[in-house]
C-alpha cells in the first residue's frame, strides 16, 4: 500500500492543474482499493455546498452539477462531523440521500473521509462498492492518508486561483490565505516575483511564452549543454573507461533533435515557455522511468533529471538577465538569501516571502533593518506557481494573501498608505525625548546586526544599542571571521554610535541560527547546543570574540558585553572568567581598555528564578522575550503551526517579566528588554509600567513606541497593568489592552491590521 501511495502522490504532484490532479486521484484510488466508485467533493465557500468535482464510477455528467449542503446527505455528514464514515449499506443510514443523476443507487457500501487543511474542511473523498461490506481498517487508513495528501493539493490550487466558484466557472475570485511567521513588520500590496532556486525542475511553473523567443532560448541552452558535455567528456578522457564515457554520448543523443530536444520544442510550439516545456517533458520521462520495476531502468530517471537540470540552468541564466521587476515587487523564494534582495532595483521592492526560514533568519533581520514587510516560513505556499499574481504581505501576523479580492486589496492599500503617513509624521519625533506625559523618561535603544542597521537607527534617534547580534556577521561569512576581521566589524559599530553605549552579545548560534561552516545537527536544536553552551565548549571562539570586542573599543569605551542563553550561575561564572582572561590578554598586549560592563540575558525560565543570584554578579540584565516566551510556553518561536500559541502577553510571561524587574532592582541592577515585544507599542506601555529601565527594539518600530509612550501617563500605564494582572486569559488580556488604549485615543499606533496581536 505504501508503494502505491508513493506512486499516486508522485503522479498527483506532477499534475498540471487541480482538475488533472483530482482525475488522477479518483482513478488511482479506485484502482488501488478495488472499489467501483471513487469521488471527490469540494466545499465551495461561496455557496457553502459540497460540489462533486471528480469521479470514477458515477455518472461523469453530474460533475460540477451535483452538490449538497453540509446538512444534506452522507457527504455533508462526513464534512460536518470531520470524521470518516464507514457504512456497510449506505441506504440504511438516516442521512442517506439519493441523487438520481449520479447513478449511485447501484452501490451499497460507502466510505467517506473529510479533506482537512489547517483545521478547515475543504472537501470529502468517497469510495463506494456494489456489495454490502464494511471497509477494513487498512482501507480506511489508506483513504485518510489520501485525503491528507489531497488537502495540500487543494490548498495549492487555491493559491493559484484555480478554484474559482467551484463548478460554476468564473463566478467571483477566491482569495487564499497562507500562514507563516512574521519576519518584518508592515504591510505590502504588490505583484509576486518568484526567484526559483537554481536548476530545480520540480518547481518550474507553467507559463505562456513568446514562441519564437522561447525556441531561440531553448536552442541556445541545448548548444550550451552539448558543449559542456563535450568538454566534460574530453576532460575525463584519461580518468574514465571508454564504456563509462559512453554516458556522455547517451546524453548527447538525448539532446538530439529526434529525442528530448524535439519533444521540448513541440511543447514550446503550443505556447508554453521553454522552462515549463522542459519541466513537462523531463517529468514525463522521469515518471515513466521511476515507475518501472527494473532497477536499471529506474536509474535512467536520474540521467534525464540531470540533463534537465543542466538545460534549466542555461534557461534561467538567460531569463535572469532579461527579468524586469514590476513596481511593488513582492519577492518570493523557497529560501530567500541576502544576495537575492540585492537583485531587485532600489525602490521596487515592497515585500518579501520565504517558504523556509524564520523570523531569525538573517534575511528577516536584514528585512527588518531595511523596513520591508516580510513573512517567513510559509511552508504551504506553492511558491513556484504564484509568479505574476497579485499578493498581499502582512508582516505583522506572518500572513500572505494570494489573489486578494478587491475589498481586501483596498483595505491593505489603506493600511500601507496609513503607515506611510504615519512614518512621515513620526520623523518629527526624532529629536524629541521619550518621556511620558507625567515626566517619566524611558530610554529607547535599538537592536542591530548589520551595518545597514546603523544608519536607520541613527535616523530614528536611538539612544544606544541594546542588542548587537554578533552572529549575523558570522552567518554571512563563509568561515569563522578572524580576530582581526571581527575587530574591524565591531569597531565600525562602536564608532558609529559613539559615545552612545553598544551592547554586544557574544556569539548566539544554534537553534535556528546555524553557520554553514559549523553545522550543528540535532533533533531538538532549541533545547540543544545553543548560545553560551557552544561558546563555553569552544573557549577559543569565545576568547577570540571577547578580545576583538575589547580591542575594538579602545579609545571609545562604549562597549557592553551581553551573554545569551544563560541557564544558571555556573555558566555565568565560566563566561565571566573567560572575559577577564581576554581582558588581561589584550592589556598585556598593550591595549588600554577598561573592563566593560557585562550583562546577562534572561531568556530561559531557570534564569528568571535565579535573577537575583545572576544580577549580583553582573552590571546589567537584558530580557530576551523571544526565547523566554518560547521556553515558558513550550512553543517553538519559528514554527508556523503553533504560531497562534506563541504569545508574549500570556499571563505567565507577563508575570515572569514582572518578577525579573522586581528581582533585578532588589539587587540594584538595571534591566532592559531586547526581544521583539519591546518594539510593540502596546506591550511597551506594560513594560514601562513594570519598571524596565530601557527598551531595545528594531529601528523601524522605535518611533512608534516613542509616539505611544509620549502620549501616556506612567500612572495610567501602571493602572492598566494592574488591571491586566487580574486576567488569566491571554485573549482577554489582548482585547482589554487594545480597548484601554483605544479609549485613551491611542489606537493609531497599534498594528492597524491586527485584531488580536499588536
Ligand atoms: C530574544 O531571545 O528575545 C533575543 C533578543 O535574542 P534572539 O532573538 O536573537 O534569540
Ligand atoms: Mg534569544
Amino acid at each position: 500500500m505504501l508503494n502505491t501511495l508513493r506512486k499516486i502522490v508522485q503522479e498527483v504532484n506532477s499534475a498540471k492543474d487541480l482538475k488533472t490532479a483530482l482525475g488522477i486521484i479518483v482513478l488511482r484510488v479506485k484502482e488501488a482499493m478495488g472499489s467501483q466508485v471513487c469521488s471527490v467533493y469540494l466545499l465551495d465557500p461561496e455557496s457553502n455546498r459540497f460540489v462533486l468535482m471528480a469521479t470514477e464510477g458515477l455518472n461523469k455528467r453530474s460533475i460540477g452539477k451535483v452538490s449538497m449542503a453540509p446538512n444534506e446527505g452522507l457527504v455533508g455528514l462526513v464534512g460536518t462531523r470531520e470524521e470518516p464514515l464507514n457504512l456497510e449499506n449506505a441506504a440504511d443510514h438516516p442521512r442517506y440521500r439519493y441523487f438520481a443523476e449520479t447513478g449511485e443507487e447501484r452501490f451499497a457500501s460507502f466510505l467517506g473521509t473529510p479533506i482537512i487543511h489547517h483545521r478547515r474542511v475543504v472537501g470529502v473523498l468517497v469510495i463506494q462498492q456494489k456489495e454490502r461490506r464494511q471497509f477494513d481498517e487498512g482501507e480506511e487508513a489508506f483513504l485518510v492518508t489520501m485525503s491528507a495528501q489531497l488537502a495540500g493539493v487543494i490548498a495549492h490550487a487555491e493559491a493559484t486561483g484555480s478554484i474559482r466558484g467551484l463548478g460554476r466557472q468564473g463566478k467571483g475570485i477566491q482569495e487564499a490565505k497562507f500562514v507563516g511567521v512574521p519576519g518584518s513588520p508592515g504591510a505590502a500590496v504588490g505583484t509576486a516575483v518568484v526567484m526559483l532556486p537554481p536548476a530545480d525542475l520540480d518547481v518550474v511553473p507553467d507559463k505562456a511564452g513568446d514562441i519564437t523567443a522561447e525556441l531561440a532560448l531553448f536552442q541556445t541552452a541545448l548548444e550550451g549543454v552539448r558543449n559542456d558535455m563535450r568538454t566534460l567528456s574530453a576532460k575525463l578522457a584519461t580518468q574514465l573507461r571508454p564504456e563509462e564515457r559512453a554516458l556522455f554520448d547517451v546524453y548527447l543523443m538525448m539532446l538530439d533533435d529526434a529525442s528530448l530536444g524535439s519533444e521540448v520544442t513541440n511543447v514550446i510550439k503550443t505556447g508554453q515557455w521553454a522552462q515549463g516545456a522542459l519541466r513537462q517533458v523531463v517529468t514525463e520521462h522521469v515518471n515513466r522511468f521511476e515507475l518501472m520495476d527494473d532497477a536499471y531502468l529506474r536509474e535512467r530517471a536520474s540521467d534525464v533529471k540531470d540533463l534537465g537540470r543542466r538545460l534549466l540552468a542555461y534557461l534561467q541564466q538567460a531569463r535572469q538577465q532579461t527579468l524586469v521587476y514590476p513596481d511593488n515587487t513582492i519577492l518570493i523564494s523557497e529560501e530567500l538569501s541576502a544576495a537575492m534582495l540585492g537583485e531587485v532595483p532600489e525602490g521596487k521592492l515592497v515585500g518579501l516571502v520565504s517558504v523556509l526560514g524564520s523570523g531569525n533568519s538573517h534575511v528577516a533581520i536584514l528585512a527588518r533593518a531595511m523596513g520591508i514587510p516580510t513573512v517567513m516560513g510559509v511552508v504551504d505556499l506553492p511558491y513556484s506557481k504564484v509568479d505574476g499574481i497579485n499578493m498581499i504581505v502582512d508582516g505583522y501576523h506572518g500572513e500572505v494573501f494570494t489573489n486578494p479580492s478587491e475589498v481586501l486589496t483596498k483595505q491593505y492599500a489603506g493600511i500601507v498608505e496609513e503607515e506611510r503617513q504615519l512614518s512621515l509624521g513620526l520623523d518629527a519625533l526624532r529629536e524629541l525625548p521619550c518621556v511620558t506625559l507625567d515626566g517619566h523618561r524611558m530610554p529607547l535603544w535599538v537592536n542591530t546586526g548589520l551595518l545597514a542597521d546603523v544608519a536607520r537607527a541613527q535616523q530614528r534617534g536611538a539612544e544606544g544599542v541594546g542588542l548587537y547580534r554578533t552572529e549575523v556577521a558570522f552567518m554571512i561569512n563563509q568561515r569563522f571571521p578572524s580576530e582581526k576581521e571581527q575587530l574591524a566589524i565591531y569597531r565600525e559599530q562602536l564608532a558609529a554610535f559613539h559615545p552612545l553605549p553598544v551592547t554586544m552579545r557574544s556569539l548566539d548560534i544554534g537553534g535556528d541560527k546555524s553557520l554553514s561552516y559549523f553545522p550543528i545537527k540535532e533533533d531538538n536544536p532549541f533545547l540543544g547546543w545553543r548560545g553560551i553552551r557552544v561558546t563555553l565548549d569552544h573557549p577559543e571562539i569565545f576568547l577570540v570574540q571577547a578580545r576583538a570586542m575589547l580591542k575594538a573599543s579602545e579609545g571609545l569605551n562604549n562597549l557592553r558585553i551581553l551573554l545569551p542563553m544563560i541557564s544558571g550561575t555556573h555558566e555565568l561564572e565560566e563566561a565571566l572568567h573567560l572575559i577577564h582572561r581576554a581582558w588581561g590578554e589584550v592589556r598585556d598586549e598593550g591595549t588600554d581598555v577598561p573592563m566593560p560592563p557585562v550583562g546577562v540575558m534572561i531568556e530561559i525560565p531557570a534564569a528568571v528564578y535565579q535573577t537575583r543570584e545572576l544580577a549580583r554578579q553582573v552590571d546589567f540584565l537584558s530580557v530576551g522575550s523571544n526565547d523566554l516566551t518560547q521556553y515558558l510556553l513550550a512553543v517553538d518561536r519559528n514554527n508556523p503551526r503553533v504560531a497562534d500559541l506563541y504569545d508574549y502577553l500570556h499571563p505567565a510571561v507577563l508575570q515572569a517579566l514582572q518578577n525579573v524587574v522586581t528581582d533585578a532592582h532588589a539587587e540594584g541592577k538595571p534591566v532592559s528588554i531586547c526581544g521583539e515585544m519591546a518594539g510593540d507599542p502596546a506591550a511597551a506601555v506594560l513594560l514601562m509600567a513594570m519598571g524596565y529601565d530601557s527598551l531595545s527594539m528594531n529601528a523601524t518600530n522605535l518611533p512608534k513606541v516613542k509616539w505611544m509612550l509620549r502620549q501616556i501617563h506612567l500612572s495610567k500605564a501602571k493602572e492598566l497593568l494592574a488591571q491586566l494582572n487580574k486576567i488569566d486569559n491571554p485573549q482577554v488580556i489582548h482585547s482589554t489592552l487594545q480597548l484601554a488604549l483605544k479609549n485613551l485615543g491611542l489606537s493609531r499606533m497599534i498594528n492597524p491590521t491586527s485584531p488580536k496581536k499588536f
